[in-house]
């Protein structure tokens, strides 16, 4: 095996017992926990050995990068777009993947449900309030289960959310805790119809912590691929 392939299978390794341990802690089962291997930057051969190490789902946030890598990918693996769609590429998109987590605007949903064609798809709050991030404010989530009834094509399965950095990632609980609490109660609102069981939270600084929150997909790229950071200076 290449030296790439055993750092891969290595660091997906610890994630997976990082992820299990986190599970443990909060008396969820690891079954209840999809982790989503993200590769932007990295090649298609990435791709494949985080497949052979076990990997079943992968993340890209552009829409080119991930058409530009499929065709490299010899192991079969769901694609899920974690970042901004711009509407001009929902045709092209649809094909190429198994869930949309980041439908941040009223038209970007209204121009997916018009595409008609079934698409499950997260809605991206923007629980932390940075104005660099995108989303819908948690203040206007609850007023979306009219919009949310409307839909014809599109399917919501949960919520998602980009905590801001911190160097304590216990700092970022509160982010997904409010998430949570949208999730469940727009669940309420919505009724019938849409899963809205799923909340997409959790990233390679702080996914631990979201798990514990109830976390359903972790999205993690640098510490599965990155390798390890430099050592810091006295
Ligand atoms: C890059 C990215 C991730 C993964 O972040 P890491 O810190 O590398 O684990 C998760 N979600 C989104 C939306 C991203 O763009």
């Amino acid at each position: 095996m290449s030296a790439r392939a055993e750092e891969i299978r290595a660091n997906l390794a610890d994630v997976e017992r990082r992820i299990a341990a986190a599970c443990a802690r909060a008396g969820r089962s690891r079954s209840s926990v999809r982790l989503v291997a993200v590769t932007k930057t990295f090649p298609a051969q990435d791709v494949d050995f985080a497949v052979a190490a076990g990997a079943t789902d992968v993340g890209e946030n552009r829409v080119q990068e991930a058409r530009d890598k499929k065709p490299g990918v010899r192991g079969s693996v769901r694609w899920h777009l974690i970042g901004h769609l711009q509407r001009n590429k929902i045709e092209r998109t649809l094909p190429l993947v198994h869930r949309i987590h980041a439908v941040d605007s009223p038209r970007l949903l209204a121009a997916l449900d018009a595409a008609g064609r079934p698409v499950e798809a997260f809605l991206e709050v923007n629980c932390s309030g940075e104005a660099a991030k995108q989303g819908f404010a948690p203040d206007h989530v609850p007023a979306l289960a009219s919009t949310i009834q409307a839909l014809r094509s599109v399917r919501i399965v949960g919520l998602m959310t980009m905590a801001a950095f911190e160097e304590d990632p216990e700092r970022c609980r509160p982010t997904f805790a409010l998430l949570r609490r949208l999730r469940d109660d727009l669940r309420r609102r919505v009724g019938d119809g849409h899963p809205l069981t799923e909340l997409s939270m959790g990233m390679s600084n702080d996914f631990e912590v979201a798990v514990e929150e109830g976390a359903t997909a972790v999205r993690i790229g640098t510490v599965l691929f990155a390798g390890l950071p430099a050592e810091e200076g006295p």
